[in-house]
């Protein structure tokens, strides 16, 4: 492995890069299935990732024709991997197993470890023989979209294929590695401008929020649209609010901290709401919520933009999706992609029907919205929302701060980078973009 790695960052050439041989094993972080049970009769919050996450030497398997080997320099912690940690809402070892059904080479990620990681920037090492688009020696990002292409479902837009999945979370073989075993299709251009860690912690989130926001599978925004986007400095929200600041729109930003509005003011987003100085209780007990406090949001958010809003980015889930559809103007949209505080969802229907809106379900992106979203970061029209870099070992501390929402924007992972800052192949660009603006969310963290 050092070989490798010494090879690919002091440059080695294509064809040096192919004739190195590769190792029989690589480091890894992973969860076990023996450990499935671990966190039996804990609540959600008590599962601790950093008890489950586990970095050590896994083997290396056979390439598929189809496939690459990449040298993983950097990945980031995606809330995927903090749901695979905790085993909820189920282990992701039965994903694996079925996967492992489908084929021969699905066989090898039927594993007693799971490697985790949807996100990675890095190299690529080898190809298999069917790849022709891409060599030895590129420099890429990984989206996260796995699927089959020889299912005729999996054309027109590959996220309604019957056997789509995320690699990470639903294969092996993931990036919060050295190497990472991905197919050709997921593979894309790293941004010049940025470093190794800048550059592996977008693809899933830029990717899943272009989808929600400007395709047309999600809300198609156009200029002068309202968003409510909930959880507006996190992951998911950090890309979000600034797909529709550079489409012309005006995000209202939810966020839970006085730093975290200072944060979005300075990324441009000036209609903010602090929505622990606000203390909404949507949910007056565990059964019933409050029509009121739906209202009083509507309120705030009339106060600041003045009108309500064409389209609310969800996520959050349980928590907030009655005020969601309650506050969405006539004939809007909630786009809808997780339920991260509960996913048996309550609405009242009558606001939805009578008011013609529409709920629509997203996941991830097809390659082609997420060659698009990467293609914003290429151009530097989308800034990295990195607020930390943990390295591989500390994976488990990293993981654990995005399942206690300590973060801000994206925590980014070094795996085989040996250091931070590395990685700019375009300085000139990078001083036309500003390093300020590359580093919001690095210092507001
Ligand atoms: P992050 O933790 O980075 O951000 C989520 C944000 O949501 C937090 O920063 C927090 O912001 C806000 N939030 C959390 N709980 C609540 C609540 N009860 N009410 C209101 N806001 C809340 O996660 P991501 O953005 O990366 O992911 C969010 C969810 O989306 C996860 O469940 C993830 O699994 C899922 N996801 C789904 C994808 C898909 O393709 N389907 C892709 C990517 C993510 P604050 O406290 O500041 O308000």
């Amino acid at each position: 492995m050092t070989d490798i790695i010494s090879a690919a960052i002091e440059g080695a050439g294509a064809d040096e890069l192919a004739a190195l041989p590769m190792p029989e094993s690589y480091k890894a972080a992973y969860v076990e299935r023996g450990d499935i049970a671990m966190f039996e009769g804990l609540e959600s919050d008590d599962k601790d990732p950093r008890k489950s996450l586990k970095v050590g030497e896994v083997d290396l398997p056979e390439l598929a024709p189809d496939e690459a080997y990449v040298l993983i320099m950097a990945s980031s912690i995606n809330f995927n991997t903090v749901w695979t940690s905790i085993f909820e809402p189920l282990p992701t070892f039965g994903f694996l197993d079925r996967l492992g059904k489908e084929s021969v080479w699905g066989a090898r990620h039927a594993l007693d470890k799971h490697i985790v990681g949807s996100d990675g920037s890095g190299i690529v090492l080898k190809t298999g023989s069917a790849v022709r688009l891409w060599k030895s020696g590129d420099k890429v990002t990984l989206h996260c979209n796995y699927l089959d292409d020889q299912d005729p479902t999996a054309h027109d837009d590959s996220m309604m294929a019957v056997n789509q999945r995320i690699w990470g979370f639903e294969t092996n073989f993931g990036g919060l590695a050295e190497i990472a075993v991905v197919k050709a299709n997921q593979l894309m251009p790293k941004p010049t401008h940025l470093t190794w860690e800048e550059s592996a912690i977008n693809a899933l989130c830029n990717s899943t929020a272009y989808r929600m926001v400007v395709s047309p599978n999600g809300a198609g925004m156009t200029q002068g649209d309202k968003a409510l986007i909930w959880g507006a400095s996190g992951g998911l929200g950090a890309y979000a609010v600034q797909h529709v600041l550079n489409g012309g729109g005006t995000p209202v930003g939810v966020v839970s901290s006085a730093s975290k509005v200072a944060l979005l003011n300075e990324l441009g987003v000036d209609a903010v709401i602090d929505r622990k100085e606000k203390g909404y209780r949507f949910w007056s007990d565990e059964f019933h919520q409050d029509e009121s406090e739906w209202r009083r949001l509507g309120k705030d958010i009339r106060g600041l933009v003045g009108e309500d809003v064409d389209f609310v980015f969800e996520h959050p889930g349980r928590q907030t999706m009655g005020a969601s559809v309650f506050v969405t103007k006539r004939g809007g949209k909630i786009v809808t992609c997780a339920a991260t505080s509960g996913y048996m969802i309550e609405y009242d229907n009558r606001h939805l029907w009578m008011k013609l809106k529409s709920i629509i379900g997203s996941h991830f992106a097809n390659y082609r919205e997420a060659w698009e979203a990467n293609q914003l970061i290429c151009d530097g029209v989308v800034l990295p929302p990195l607020s930390a870099v943990y390295t591989l070992d500390e994976v488990g501390d990293a993981a654990y701060q995005v399942h206690k929402n300590l973060h801000e924007g994206k925590i980014g992972v070094l795996c085989a980078a040996p250091a931070e800052g590395l990685g700019i192949d375009d300085p000139e660009k990078r001083a036309a973009i500003g390093e300020d603006r590359l580093t919001i969310f690095r210092r507001h963290a």
